[in-house]
């Protein structure tokens, strides 16, 4: 086997600027060590997210120089239509200016009290508009999803099983949707099998509740049903990507992951009545159902970037090039989320600095010292982000797992600096008994993890 390359060449560079760790040290002091405060300028390589922070090809670019920028039925809403429709096979596509969007008209209109909206996993934006409108939004994904170290393939997947119980439980009328989001972003970016999807279609049929995509990872997921799914071998990722839409009634997707592009989403629907609701909504609120929250030149790019997305050489190099470092630093013992996913490494901190207590945010004492020691910029997924205080007894409630991840930006970075981000991980372990744990000298009651300050635990 020869390595698998980057399927590009680089026409346009940008610096990356190096530091010394001593700056690092003032830098991240200055920050209150919260990494989300740092400038982008002062880090090397920046793995906070993949929303957004792809490069676009020259194709794409041409599309921003070709944008028609009419208010009204403008060719370049026609070319991004007819793009997301081929793939998606949906009846209404409605743009949006980015994923979440899509959520709050989507939500708005159809969650209130009392109704309840199952998923394998909600990512957080979902999950917070859904709750914003009332409702209640319920993570059904399979028990393997728990576990950083089980090889199943599909950790996505939805359970079935507890779907369906839950449904009986809570009495259909009261779910206006069912939703499965694919790859499962807060899961690992781990895929939902083909054979998944159709059962959780069958059980959201026998029950009449329509099955909604959260297509954000749409192509990766294809990638993964290809390679792990003996049926779809020799099946194409547009083909396999159809079929994936095939069950469901409509998407919400943010183009800012697998439209190659920095800004963009939209919002497909199958049903006309729904659809005109979506549309009046938008009107107000985003924009003239020809452009959503975008302008023209977006959309161009966002219909070039969702025919690239699904190159299976490049999807091959994207997938490869996360389970590439898992390799590196697997052989040197260091605990991560297996098997890696789609978008990001997610370092298992509780395994990897047993000695910090869960308090003391081990995953933060890692992300942390990933900057120090390589001036890389990871994100926090843990007892920051989604631990609680219990308002009684005071006591630290942690989140099921403790994770710093890692994520991809597409197209952005070569092998190199992937081999450098493996080195440095790999020489934050060999010295993970001199990680110290940190605590709040400023805390928001919510999403403290955006604005929050710390300082290291004095040992
Ligand atoms: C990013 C993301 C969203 C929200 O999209 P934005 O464009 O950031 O608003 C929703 N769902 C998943 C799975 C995502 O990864």
């Amino acid at each position: 086997m020869k390595t698998i390359i980057e399927p590009f060449r680089i026409k346009v560079v940008e610096p990356i600027r190096m530091t010394t760790r001593e700056q690092r040290e003032k830098i991240l002091k200055n920050a209150g060590y919260n990494l989300f405060k740092i400038s982008s300028d002062d880090v090397l390589i920046d793995l906070l997210t993949d929303s957004g922070t792809a490069a676009m090809s020259d194709a794409q670019w041409a599309g921003i120089m070709s944008g028609d920028e009419s208010y009204a039925g403008a060719r370049s809403f026609y070319r991004f239509r007819d793009k997301v429709q081929e793939i998606t096979g949906f009846k209404h596509i409605i743009p949006t200016h980015q994923g979440r969007a899509a959520e709050r008209i989507l939500f708005g209109l159809l969650s209130r009290p009392g109704t309840y909206i199952p998923s394998n996993t909600h990512f957080d934006t979902t999950r917070a508009n859904i709750e914003f409108q009332g409702g209640s939004a319920v993570d059904l994904v399979i028990p393997e999803a728990k576990d950083t170290q089980s090889l199943h393939p599909f950790k996505g997947n939805m359970d079935i099983v507890r779907l369906e119980n839950f449904i009986q439980g809570v009495g259909a009328d009261h779910i206006p949707l069912c939703m499965l989001t694919i790859t499962n972003n807060s899961g690992g970016g781990q895929p939902v099998s083909m054979e998944n999807i159709r059962q959780t279609k069958n059980v959201c049929q026998k029950y009449g509740i329509p099955l909604f995509l959260d297509a954000c990872r749409f192509a990766e997921n294809a990638w993964f049903i290809k390679l792990r799914e003996p049926e779809f071998e020799h099946s194409d990722c547009k083909t396999i990507s159809r079929e994936m839409f095939s069950y469901a009634d409509g998407c919400t997707m943010s183009a800012k992951k697998d439209a190659l592009v920095n800004i963009g989403g939209f919002l497909a629907i199958n049903d006309d009545e729904l659809a005109m609701q979506a549309r009046n909504v938008l009107i107000v609120t985003e924009g003239f159902p020809t452009y959503g929250g975008l302008a023209g030149r977006d959309l161009e790019a966002i219909a070039q970037g969702l025919e690239e997305v699904l190159h299976e050489d490049y999807l091959a190099y994207r997938i490869r090039t996360v389970e590439y470092i898992g390799e590196k630093i697997d052989r040197d013992g260091v605990p991560f989320l297996k098997p890696t996913g789609g978008h990001a490494l997610y370092l298992d901190a509780a395994r990897f600095a047993p000695h910090i207590p869960l308090p003391q945010f081990p995953g933060q004492a890692i992300a942390c010292e990933l900057y120090l020691e390589g001036g890389i910029r990871s994100c926090e997924i843990g007892s920051i982000m989604f631990g609680k205080t219990d308002a009684k007894t005071g006591k630290h409630i942690a989140p099921p797992l403790e994770l710093v991840r890692l994520a991809f930006p597409r197209r952005v970075y070569t092998q190199s600096h992937f081999d450098y981000v493996a080195e440095v991980i790999t020489e934050v372990y060999r010295n993970r008994e001199n990680l110290k744990g940190y605590r709040f000298t400023y805390e928001t009651p919510y999403l403290r993890h955006f604005t929050a300050e710390f300082e290291p635990v004095p040992s």
